[in-house]
């Protein structure tokens, strides 16, 4: 029997197109998630708990906005070493990942990209740092896939402005110390702006009862006449235009982030079908089981590819929505379906928390509907195909 290569696959030799940052990178991620996600992550899920205590850590590793510059407290990384450490931390769980991604891509990103440099230096360094927690504000309870029908309101009254309406299904929502809310002003343009927590009319109840992304907060935000001095609208950035942006820079780490799951699942899974005897004989040694497997390899190994040259792209300024979409669509699919199979391979032991697929099983059920749905990104292709929106 060859050698037996557990903790993340890596069949086509990925590793060599990766620079020497990115694995120190790597090493460095993985290693923090083995030592302090792994270890308590179940319990939290199982209480329905986010696991605070990380976030500083988090800030430590240079998990939050890595790509941007390091002038604002980040690690100046390219967007490769983002997408790494992105599937690093979802190896670990999705919610975890999910803080991380609203955090870099839903709220640094904005302020970085949107925002003034007075707002960069305010904000940026203490959301890098962990110090801050964000929140991102586009969901509402009548518009998921059509966020530009929106009916939360800004009002221009002179010297601010007055915000009306509410948010929901927001990660990190009760957590937040800032949110980076999108609403129409009067003339039904969508705006952008930094709203604080403890500001008056403001509050961000918890959604519970949830049965997916339990280590995640999720909650609503509730704006009940808000004033927003005019200093924390983000001035460079008017239009879907903006929230689209944010989240193609969080729909990429996720296309990344789904193959850490579908890794750590499959780790899991040639690990016990290795030991576990039935018939007289390990299990992987019937065809079946290792039909499973070899089907899970196959398929990480082609996510792999894609995410890679999808990152190359992206370092380069060239990576469309279009093609973004398509990978996140693929591989949170291909994560779901691995988590799904390998979990069979375990028989009863696969339904408990000693391993980890129906937790990510679960987790996936929300991450392939949110950040844009398994069935809108295909049709996202469609359009690319075809030139024809038929989401429209
Ligand atoms: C755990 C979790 C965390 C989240 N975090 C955030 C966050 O931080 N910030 C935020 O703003 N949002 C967040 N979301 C919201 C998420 O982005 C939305 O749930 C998602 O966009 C889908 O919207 P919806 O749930 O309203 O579904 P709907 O839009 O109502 O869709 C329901 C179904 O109809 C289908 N459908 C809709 N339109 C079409 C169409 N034109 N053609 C074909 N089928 C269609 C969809 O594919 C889906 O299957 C989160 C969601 C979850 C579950």
């Amino acid at each position: 029997m060859g050698e037996i290569k557990y903790n993340a696959p890596d069949h086509y030799l990925v590793d060599e197109l990766f620079s020497e940052e990115h694995k120190i990178v790597r090493a460095a991620i993985r290693e923090w998630v083995d030592r302090a996600v792994k270890p308590v992550i179940e319990d939290y899920a199982n209480r329905a708990e986010f696991p605070k205590h990380l976030i500083k850590e988090m800030g430590s590793i240079g998990v939050f906005g890595p790509y941007i510059p390091e002038k604002y407290g980040c690690a100046g990384l390219d967007h490769t070493a983002y997408g790494i450490i992105m599937q690093e931390l979802e190896r670990g769980d999705s919610g975890i990942r999910s803080m991380a991604s609203v955090q870099s891509s839903l709220v640094m990103y904005p302020i970085y990209a949107f925002g003034n440099e007075e707002q960069r230096m305010k904000y940026l360094p203490r959301l890098a740092s962990g110090e801050l927690i964000g929140c991102f504000g586009l969901t509402e309870p009548n518009h998921g896939s059509n966020p530009g029908g929106m009916e939360t309101r800004v009002k221009d009254m002179g010297d601010h402005y007055l915000l009306n309406g509410a948010k929901m299904w927001i990660t990190n929502s009760t957590i937040a110390d800032i949110s980076i809310v999108w609403a129409k002003d009067e003339e039904g343009i969508i705006r952008g702006m930094i709203v604080e927590k403890g500001w008056k009319g403001f509050s961000a109840p918890e959604t519970h009862g949830k049965w997916s992304l339990r280590a995640s907060v999720t909650g609503e935000l509730v704006f009940d006449d808000v004033i927003v001095p005019k200093e924390f609208v983000l001035p460079n950035i008017q239009g879907l235009k903006g929230p689209m942006m944010c989240l193609n820079s969080a729909r990429y780490g996720i296309a990344w982030g789904a193959i850490g799951a579908a890794m750590d699942c499959y780790d899991a899974a040639l690990r016990y079908s290795l030991e576990r005897i039935q018939f007289g004989k390990p299990i992987a040694s019937f065809q079946l089981q290792q039909k499973k497997l070899a089907e899970a390899l196959t398929e990480i190994t082609k996510s792999q590819l894609l995410t890679w040259r999808l990152g190359q792209l992206r370092d380069q300024g060239k990576a469309t929505a279009a093609q973004i979409s398509m990978a996140k669509r693929n591989n949170v699919f291909m994560a779901l379906t691995i988590a799904r199979e390998t979990r069979q391979i375990l028989g009863a032991m696969g339904i408990t928390g000693d391993f980890p697929m129906m937790r990510h099983m679960m987790n996936l059920e929300s991450v392939i509907t949110y950040e844009g749905t398994h069935d809108v990104h295909l049709l996202i292709t469609g359009h690319e195909i075809t030139g024809i929106p038929a989401f429209k």
